[in-house]
């Protein structure tokens, strides 16, 4: 599993399941649940429509992340990347999405 939901920053809207493309996640109780976890291949969607972050995406050995975590807010057309490190430590990146397909 890539991905895990932080249920208490989960506030139901429902845009991880709208937008996750092998129907993962469902909502139930106003929360959302990950119904297939060994089936999420990690491709980040879910993540940048959860504006309140509570979608946490484990970055691995394999991607150079030994660990660390990952989850996205935002506000407007402004994403807000947050990569926690093993020792808590927090980067923020922050990213346009107006400019989401520009090269
Ligand atoms: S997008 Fe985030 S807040 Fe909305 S239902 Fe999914 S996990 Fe909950
Ligand atoms: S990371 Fe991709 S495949 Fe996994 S639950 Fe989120 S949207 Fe679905």
């Amino acid at each position: 599993m890539s991905i895990r939901i932080n249920k208490e920053k989960c506030v139901g809207c429902g845009r991880c399941a709208e937008v996750c493309p092998g129907t993962l996640i469902s909502i139930s109780r106003e929360k959302a649940n990950m119904d297939y976890p060994r089936d999420c291949w990690g491709c980040a969607s879910c993540l940048k429509e959860c504006s309140p972050g509570a979608i946490e995406f484990f970055l691995g050995a394999d991607i150079g992340g030994n660990g660390s975590r990952m989850y996205v807010t935002s506000k407007g057309h402004m994403l807000h990347w947050k990569i926690v490190g093993l020792d808590g430590h927090i980067r923020t990146i922050e990213l346009d999405r107006r400019n989401s397909n520009q090269y």
